[in-house]
C-alpha cells in the first residue's frame, strides 16, 4: 500500500530461526543507520493474531526481545542540577566521554537524591555507565577499587541552581524534589515557555530557545498572554532578529490561536497533564469553566484521572494568577470549549463504561476509540452511561447496569450500532 517498510524484517520459520535472527543483529546492530535496543518478534498471520487475542495490556502474538546492554568505565567529573519547567529538580553526572554503543555519551542522569545516596557516590569516582532501553544513560554501579582515599562523598544539593535558589522540597510519595518557587524561578519559566510553543502544544514555529531567553530576561515574557502582545518592532530589536524571521514568527503565533482545546489545555503545562490526560479531560468537561468548577470528586470520576492529576489541577485553578492568565488567553481568542466540529462525531455526548477484555481489540485502543470519536470514558455505572462488556466483565458493573436499565453492549454490536 506504499507505506516504507524496513528492509531488514524477515521471515522466520521456527524459534531457532528466531534465535538466529537476533545474535545476527546483536552483532551487527552498530552498522544500521538508527538505534536499536531490540527485536520485535510477531506472528505474521492476522487469523492466527485474532485466535491469541490480547491481555489487557499487551497482544499475545507479539513480544520485544531486548539485547544485553553494553556497559562502560567512565570517570565522574561533576554533578549538575536540572531544573524542568514543573519544577523537579534532576541531578545530572558530568562524564569524562565514553563511547557506548557508538555513541559519545558525557551525561548521565542520577535521577534524584536517594540514587546518589544508593550509589555511595564520591567526587572523581569512576563509574559504569549504560545505555539501556532508556534514551538517557544511568550510572549502574561504582569501581570502588578506583576510589581516592580521601574522596569526599557527593551530597544531593537541596538547593535550586537558579539565581534565586529557593530551598528544595520534596513532595511525600515522590522520589524527586522540587523548587516551589514556580513563577520566580527562571530555568522553569523558559521551560515552561519552551513547552507552550512546542510542537505537540501550540506549536509555534521559528522561535528559538535564545530568543525566549532573551525576552524573559528583559520582561517582556511573563505569561503565555505575553506572546501575543510581542511586536515586530520588539522582536527585530533583539538581536540577529531578520524582519523577515520576525514576520514568520509573528504569522506562526498567529495561526497557533485555531489550536484545538484540548491542545491549549496541555500549552498550559498543568503538572500530571499530557496529551492523553487533556484529551479526556476536554472530551468529559467540554468547557474551560466546567473543569475549573469540577470539585475533586467530580474529577475522579473521570475514568484514567487519579488523585495526583485531580490534586494538581484543583491547585493550578485555585491560583488567582492561573485564572486571570486563563481569561487573558480566552480574551485573545486561544480556545477554551470542544469545537462545533465535535457535533458530528458519533459518540458526541455519549458516556461509556468499559469492563472486561476483548479479543478483537486492547482496552487502551478501545478507549482511544471512544475519544477520538467524540465520546468519553468513565469508570463508574450511573444512569446515563453505555456499558461495553467484554470477557470477564465485572459481575456488580452489569448487576448495577441492569438495576438502572442501562444499555449493555459487546464490542461488535458497538461497532455496528455506532457505525465505526
Ligand atoms: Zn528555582
Amino acid at each position: 500500500m506504499g507505506f516504507k517498510t524496513l528492509k531488514t524484517n524477515r521471515f522466520c520459520k521456527n524459534i531457532n530461526d528466531v534465535f538466529d535472527y537476533i545474535n545476527y543483529w546483536d552483532k551487527r546492530k552498530n552498522d544500521l543507520n538508527f538505534e536499536i535496543d531490540g527485536i520485535v518478534i510477531k506472528v505474521n498471520n492476522l487469523g492466527y493474531q485474532k485466535d491469541l487475542g490480547y491481555t489487557s495490556k499487551f497482544p499475545r502474538w507479539a513480544i520485544a526481545y531486548k539485547f544485553e546492554t553494553e556497559r562502560a568505565e567512565t570517570k565522574l567529573i561533576d554533578v549538575e542540577y536540572q531544573v524542568g519547567r514543573t519544577g523537579v529538580v534532576t541531578p545530572v553526572a558530568v562524564l569524562e566521554p565514553v563511547l557506548i554503543n557508538g555513541t559519545k555519551v558525557k551525561r548521565a542522569s542520577l535521577h534524584n537524591k536517594d540514587q546518589i545516596e544508593k550509589l555511595n557516590l564520591h567526587q572523581n569516582e569512576y563509574v559504569f555507565v549504560e545505555k539501556g532501553g532508556e534514551i538517557i544513560p544511568k550510572i549502574v554501579g561504582i569501581n570502588k577499587e578506583k576510589r581516592i582515599s580521601d574522596a569526599k562523598p557527593i551530597m544531593f544539593n537541596e538547593i535550586c541552581p537558579c539565581p534565586i535558589q529557593s530551598n528544595l522540597v520534596k513532595i511525600a510519595g515522590e522520589a524527586q524534589h522540587y523548587c516551589v518557587n514556580h513563577k520566580k524561578c527562571p530555568p522553569q519559566i523558559l521551560g515552561r515557555f519552551k513547552h507552550f510553543i512546542s510542537r505537540k502544544a501550540m506549536n509555534i514555529d521559528g522561535f528559538g530557545i535564545e530568543t525566549i531567553e532573551r525576552l524573559i530576561k528583559i520582561n517582556e515574557l511573563k505569561n503565555f498572554s505575553d506572546i501575543y502582545a510581542l511586536s515586530k518592532q520588539k522582536l527585530i530589536s533583539i538581536d540577529r532578529m531578520a524582519e523577515k524571521s520576525a514576520q514568520n514568527l509573528l504569522t506562526a503565533i498567529k495561526n497557533s490561536i485555531s489550536q484545538p482545546f484540548h491542545k491549549v489545555l496541555f500549552s498550559l503545562g498543568i503538572r500530571h497533564v499530557g496529551e492523553t490526560v487533556a484529551l479526556n479531560l476536554v472530551n468529559n468537561f467540554k468547557t474551560i469553566e466546567n473543569l475549573m468548577n469540577a470539585d475533586f470528586d467530580q474529577i475522579i470520576s473521570v475514568n484514567e484521572i487519579g488523585d495526583k492529576i485531580a490534586e494538581s489541577l484543583i491547585e493550578y485553578f485555585d491560583d488567582v494568577e492561573n485564572k486571570e492568565e486563563i481569561l487573558k488567553l480566552k480574551y485573545l481568542g486561544l480556545c477554551f470549549k470542544i469545537r462545533n466540529e465535535n457535533k458530528n462525531k458519533p459518540l458526541n455526548n455519549l458516556k461509556f463504561v468499559i469492563s472486561g477484555t476483548f479479543q478483537e481489540i486492547s482496552r487502551e485502543d478501545l478507549k482511544s476509540m471512544i475519544l477520538s470519536n467524540g465520546g468519553s470514558v468513565s469508570s463508574s455505572v450511573t444512569k446515563n452511561i453505555i456499558l461495553i462488556v467484554g470477557e470477564n466483565a465485572g459481575p456488580k458493573k452489569i448487576s448495577k447496569a441492569d438495576s438502572l436499565g442501562i444499555e449493555k453492549l459487546t464490542y461488535d454490536r458497538f461497532i455496528t450500532k455506532f457505525k465505526l
